[in-house]
This record gives structure tokens, sequence and C-alpha cells, in this order.
């Protein structure tokens, strides 16, 4: 027999490992017993300059699951502390992820490609280093879909059932997910060496996040203080476009926050169907710290703690550096509230921005609280409806409890509509290219979850295809715009870990 040359799945350089051993440790993947792939996730492959093919042989396979690294791969755990649920952790760290390395994308970007799941690190503490393979199949399906959405997330290249089990709340089915992020970098990487008083790390992390996601600051008079600028725009458009989607983390710690901007870390995450602003599904989030209406304060609050990290670099004179730092704060608060009432207006169909617009989108969210309506479908609906009142308006009075509590606001709508220059049909496609019609919904996802463990995965393909293209129709897949009906609502999800 002759051996072929397979084709290297993946070539890595890494970075991260060429800064200072207090940054990472190394660790291995650990081999898992029956590597089983589940799905790679070809569109983001080809963006990677991945061979697909490659990627789903079982060399490739081998690696997803942690059995073989790749070549040019320097695996590592990255060491970070962070405030939980605002206390100060020293002490965090990949507990149960590895970096295997970095590739350069076809756009150019540097991108980490990480195992999360993939076994033990010396950050485990007492964990297992595993991850079970629902909370796998939900960071899949929703960050995919927030991706689509277009809202800056990690992504995921592939998910791998172990044929192991995993002890949570039950014994349930391991899996490991490959995570693909501008970096892992977080806001409790800072953390963690500014509460050492160890500040020459500090600056130098500040200077690999310049250089890796923000090289423009470079040039700025201190560029420390045009990073905390950036990162303050990044994370409030961030949580303003989750706002306008319906979105809540959960699990808003310092350490679950990308310094780069995106999404990161989704544990018991959901979209909010009925909307209601003090909506709350993490079943760890006890007091609604991370309540849907009080993600942009933590966010500010997250950042103070980063801007804390950067006071030394800002200035010699503390005094001064702290007022630099409080002037980028409250800057957030205005970015936070230009994105999102920009979002607002967007998403009734407003295109000139008058005063009394955010009123009267405020308004509308204020019926809905009252009237029980479901947030994504009032939206997509909205967008369907003409200048004069017609029986397309019952699409959307109907999401109501009582649907004269829309009516009463369609009137406003309208007298503010008449002052538009966009014809009806220009206003309605721009509607609905930022109202989607599906959203990785909490009970689709759990039943993806079950289906999936029982070997079933026809549900999972199903939700995976709505939620990749979720601004257009898909008439026979039209259930999973579908609020849930009582039986089906999730209250709770968990984390998982
Ligand atoms: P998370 O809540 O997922 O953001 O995790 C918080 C911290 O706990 C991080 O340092 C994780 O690496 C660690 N961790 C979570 N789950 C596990 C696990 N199963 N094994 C080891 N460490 C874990
Ligand atoms: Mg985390």
């Amino acid at each position: 027999m002759t051996e072929t040359a397979a084709a290297e799945p993946f070539v890595l350089d890494n970075s991260y490992a060429r800064l200072p051993g207090e940054f990472h440790a190394r660790a291995m993947p650990t081999a898992v017993a029956a590597a089983r792939l589940l799905r790679v996730n070809r569109p983001l492959a080809e963006q990677l300059g991945l061979d697909v093919q490659a990627l789903e042989s079982p060399a490739g396979v081998d690696i997803l699951a942690g059995n073989r690294v790749p070549k040019g791969a320097e695996p590592l755990a990255m060491a970070y502390a962070g405030h939980q649920f605002g206390n100060f952790s020293p002490v965090l760290g990949d507990g149960r992820a590895v970096l295997l390395g970095e590739m350069t994308d076809r756009n150019g970007v540097r991108r980490d490609i990480q195992l999360k799941g993939a076994g033990p690190t010396p950050f485990s503490s007492r964990g297992d280093g595993r991850a079970a393979l629902g909370p796998v199949i939900r960071e899949y399906v929703v960050s995919e879909g927030m991706a689509a959405l277009g809202i800056p997330t990690t992504r995921a290249l592939a998910m791998v059932a172990t044929g192991e089990s995993v002890r949570r709340r039950r014994a349930e089915p391991g899996g490991v997910l490959t995570r693909v992020a501008a970096s892992h970098v977080r806001v409790g990487t800072f953390e963690y060496f500014y509460r050492q008083g160890h500040n020459e790390a500090v600056r130098a992390l500040a200077d690999y996040v310049i250089e890796r996601h923000y090289p423009h600051v470079a040039d700025a008079d201190n560029p420390y203080h045009a990073l905390l600028e950036e990162v303050a725009a990044h994370t409030a458009d961030l949580i303003a476009q989750w706002l306008l989607v319906g979105f809540i983390h959960g699990v808003m710690n310092t350490d679950n926050v990308s310094i780069a901007g995106e999404t990161i870390d989704y544990g018991p995450c959901a979209f909010m169907d009925s909307y209601n602003p003090a909506t709350v599904y993490s079943s760890i989030d006890h007091g609604g710290r991370y309540a849907y209406n009080r993600q942009p304060g933590i966010g500010q609050w997250n950042l103070a703690r980063f801007a804390e990290c950067l006071l030394p670099l800002l200035d010699e004179d503390q005094e001064k550096a702290v007022e630099q730092a409080q002037a980028v704060l409250e800057r957030y608060v205005e970015r936070f509230e230009t994105t999102y009432h920009d979002g607002l207006a967007a998403k009734i169909g407003l295109e000139e921005r008058r005063e009394g617009d955010a009123d009267l989108a405020y308004d509308l969210l204020k019926r809905m609280t009252e009237q029980g309506a479901d947030f994504t479908l009032t939206f997509r609906h909205l967008s369907d409806l003409g200048r004069a009142a017609d029986d397309r308006d019952d699409n959307v009075r109907a999401l109501f409890d009582d649907p004269s509590g829309f009516d009463g606001w369609a009137v406003r709508w309208r007298e503010r509509l008449a002052d538009e220059t966009r014809d009806d049909a220009e206003r309605r496609a721009a509607m609905r290219a930022v109202n989607p019609a599906y959203i990785p919904r909490n009970h689709r996802i759990q039943q993806a979850i079950d289906a999936a463990e029982a070997g079933d995965y026809q549900p999972l393909d199903d939700l995976l295809t709505v939620v990749a293209n979720p601004y257009d129709d898909h008439p026979e897949l039209a259930e999973y715009a579908r609020p849930p009906k009582p039986e089906e609502v999730v209250e709770r999800t968990f984390c998982g870990t």
C-alpha cells in the first residue's frame, strides 16, 4: 500500500504562546474515547481557508476531538481572573478550553482556534475540564445565529461527541466545541495582572491587543487611552445590538467580556420570546444582575473594571488618569444610546430621525410588555404593514393580549410615517432586513438538544437552517418562527459547566 499524504487540516501559529510565561500554562488536549463528528461549519471553514474534506477526514476529526494536535499548535490554557456576579476571583483561567493556536483567515484576520471541553488544564481546579453535549449544541446554534444576525461573536467551527459521559446534574453525553474568536483576551485577563500589581504585564497585554485588534490606535497621542475608547465603543455597540434582537447573555462576568468586542462564552443565554425588560433566564442569576435591561449598565460596570487596569498607563498623575477614564465611561452611555435608538428607529421603519422617535419606539415596547407581545414577531409582522391600516394589522394585533393595545400605537406610528420620504415598498424591505423572522428560540434549542441526545439530528439541522438565514422566509420551516406554546416555554437555562 502506498501512503498518500493527506492534506494537513490545520496549520497554526501561536502568538499568545510567545507572550511571557505568566500569561498562560501549557495544556495538551486529553484524548476522548470515541470521537464522532456531529457537524462542521462549512461556510466558516471556507472563510478560514480550511480544506473541508481534510477537516471531515479521520485525521481532521482527531484534531477536533483533541486526540491529536495540528501542525504548529502550541496548546495552552490562558490565564485570567474575573469579577463573577460582582465578586473578584483572582485566578480563573481556561479550565476546560485549550487554545490550539491561531490562523489567518481569507480577510487577513488572525483568529484563535480553541477546543472547548478538551480536558483538564492547570486552571481546572475541581472541574473535569469537559463540556456536556447540550451546552455545546447551544453554543453552536446561538453563536451561529448571532453571526447571521450580524452581531459580533465568536464562531463555532465544529462539534464532536466524545463517546464519554460527563457528570452534571445527571450523567450527560460529552462534547467538544471548536471555537473561533478574534481572540480570547477578556477584561479578566487584564484584571489578572493588574490585581497582582504587575503593571508591566498589563502594558504587554495592552500592546498585544492594540497590535492585534486596534492597530490604528498605536499612532494616537496616548494609545492606551485610545484603546479604552475603542473597547468602550465596541462594547456599547455590541450590547445595543443584543437588546435589538432580544438577547440575554446571562453571565456578563468580566471574565466573559471580550476585549475585541465579540459576544463570548455562551452559557445560560437565551433570546426573549414575549417582551419583558426584566427577563432573566439563567438558573444561577438569582438577583437578576444580568437581566435583559441591566445589560447596558453592567457593560459600563465591566468597562470600569477594564479602565481601572489601564489607569497606571493612562497618566502618571492618577487623578488625571481617573478623569480620563470617567470621561470614556460617560461617552459609553452616549454611544450605547445612539446605537440603540438608531436601531429602534430602523426597527419601526424610520429612516430620517426626528425628535420623539425614541419615545415612539419606547411606547411600543411598553405596550408589548403590558400585553405580552412576542418581541421578534411584533417587529417582523410590523414590517409588512402599510401606511393605511388594513387586515395585515391583524398579524401584529394577534400578538397582543388585548389587540387594542397595538391600535393606539399604530395611529401614532402612521402619523410619523407620513413624514418619511421612502415609499412603502422600500421601507418594508428595509424593515425586513433588520427585523429577523427567526431567532434561536429557547424551546427549539431544547428540542434540538433532546432529539440529538436521542440520535435524531433533524431538528438541529432544521434549526440551524433557519437561524443561519434569519431574515429570509422559510415556508417549509415556518414553525420555527412561532413562539413557544405554554407547555413548551423554557423558563430557566443552565450553564451546564
Ligand atoms: P464560565 O462560567 O463557563 O465562564 O466559567 C468560569 C470559570 O470556570 C472558567 O475559569 C472556566 O474555565 C471554569 N470552568 C467551567 N466549567 C469547567 C469545567 N467543567 N472544568 C474545569 N473548569 C471549568
Ligand atoms: Mg467563561
